[in-house]
């Protein structure tokens, strides 16, 4: 018998056998059954005419259609899947045909299907390359953005230092000019002196914030857990804020929400440093005039913070990236070591120390804002949500409390 009638007798059983081989699971069988049909009828015309390359259009199909988890899934490789139709074909012909016949089909299958793992493996080869390609472009994309933020940051940061270190200086000459033996300089010292604390001061503010950045990206901010109630974290921020909002005529406002009064767990000094971020913030990206309110709610579990403005707001493909060390920087010349003035912009390394700090007590920061305006003033929402808690994480209770903490953890173990 012609062996391309054999290969038509055993067309069912073949699909039948081959499916099973190459899913065991009932409902794949029939995704697989469909191509197979398809592929089996090409490799018919192939020994009927002796040329393999009728394949091709079929193999490209199974190619494009690899998605990207295939692709790097090497058990749905492609020459895989051949080896086994090669497998279960020759077993099919084991037990159904002849000696003979089975020979006469594998003498045809068998160049066929080398053809077939030879085109695939080229095909495969070319998908791994184009797709390691793709990834190096995209690595050196985001190398790129890295480099670009740090050296803007190395030159923000420099700047901010510089701003106090000038001061500092400038007013260290200034005393040492003058003769401190005589009592009518005292006032003038004085001045002096109050010049050179502040410069020392933003100093320590920057190096503080650096630090805690590097903390917080390597894990290894700490915290304290306490009792701390949001409205006395909110009062305070209030308190170290009336001046510049006199100074600047804005309205500074907390409103009474639920849940303002309740006791949590928390690391008091840290919810203030991210609360008076957002909050100076706030104040910072609003023009003299505007506002600033504070409101929230409880969900089940959470309390929700929101911190509005009336300022110029955030433009949408920004919403994440202030959130990212360095992420937003501006040119140099739009900073400013103001730290309330109007857009006086700092080192970058506030929201991103407030996520971090957010995100270490299990809550989450976000940002709503309709665009960045600076006429029409859109105004931006800071969201934060934080757990309540009735006492403190359990895993973070060795870490805080030190070794004390285990010592008292395992007298009451006994
Ligand atoms: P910076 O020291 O520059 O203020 P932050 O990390 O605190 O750094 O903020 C990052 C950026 O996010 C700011 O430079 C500013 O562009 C933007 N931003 C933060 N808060 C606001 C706000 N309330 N309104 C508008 N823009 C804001």
């Amino acid at each position: 018998m012609a062996t391309g009638e054999i290969f038509r007798r055993i067309r069912t059983p073949w699909l039948d056998h081959v499916s099973q081989h190459l899913a065991h699971v009932e409902g794949v069988r029939e995704t697989f059954r469909q191509p197979l049909a398809a592929f089996y009828d090409v490799v018919v015309r192939c020994v009927e005419t002796g040329d393999a390359a009728f394949l091709n259009p079929i193999l490209e199909q199974w190619g494009e259609a690899r998605t990207q988890s295939e692709l790097e899934d090497p058990r749905s490789s492609l020459p895989l899947v051949l080896n086994q139709i090669l497998m279960a074909t020759y077993q099919l012909a084991h037990e159904q045909l002849s000696g003979a016949e089975a020979l006469q089909v594998m003498e045809r299958f068998l160049p066929i299907y080398s053809y077939a793992l030879e085109r695939t493996s080229i095909m495969e080869t070319q998908l791994h390359v184009k797709h390691v390609s793709d990834e190096l472009d995209r690595a050196r994309c985001e190398l790129e953005r890295l480099e670009k933020i740090k050296s803007d940051f190395i030159a923000v940061a420099a700047h901010e230092l510089k701003t106090p270190l000038t001061l500092i200086e400038g007013y260290a000459a200034m005393l040492k000019e003058i003769d401190l033996d005589n009592k009518g300089n005292t006032v003038l010292a004085g001045m002096y002196l109050n010049g050179i604390h502040s410069g020392t001061r933003r100093l320590r503010e920057i190096v503080d914030d650096m630090i805690d950045v590097s903390m917080i990206d390597n894990d290894l901010l700490s915290l304290s857990f306490q009792p701390v109630w949001l409205n006395r974290l909110l009062d305070t921020v209030q308190r170290e804020v009336t001046q510049v909002v006199k100074e600047r005529r804005q309205q500074f406002k907390v409103n009474k929400f639920p849940g303002l009064d309740e006791m949590t767990f928390g690391d008091g000094e840290r919810l203030l440093q991210a609360f008076r971020n957002v909050v100076t913030n706030a104040i910072k990206y609003t023009p003299d005039g505007g506002s600033v309110t504070v409101d929230g709610r409880v969900l089940p579990g959470f309390i929700e913070v929101i911190v509005t403005d009336t300022g110029i707001g955030i433009n949408g493909e920004d919403h994440t990236r202030i959130f990212e060390k360095f992420g937003r920087l501006g040119s140099v010349m739009t900073h400013s070591s103001g730290k309330t003035k109007f857009k006086g912009g700092g080192p970058g390394l506030g929201l991103p120390i407030t996520k971090g700090i957010i995100e270490a007590h299990g809550g989450t920061i976000w940002v709503e804002s309709r665009g960045h305006d600076e006429v029409k003033c859109p105004g931006s929402a800071f969201h934060i949500m934080l757990p309540l808690r009735k006492s403190p994480p359990d895993d973070k209770v060795a870490r805080l409390y030190g070794p004390l903490a285990e010592v008292q953890d395992n007298s009451r173990a006994e």
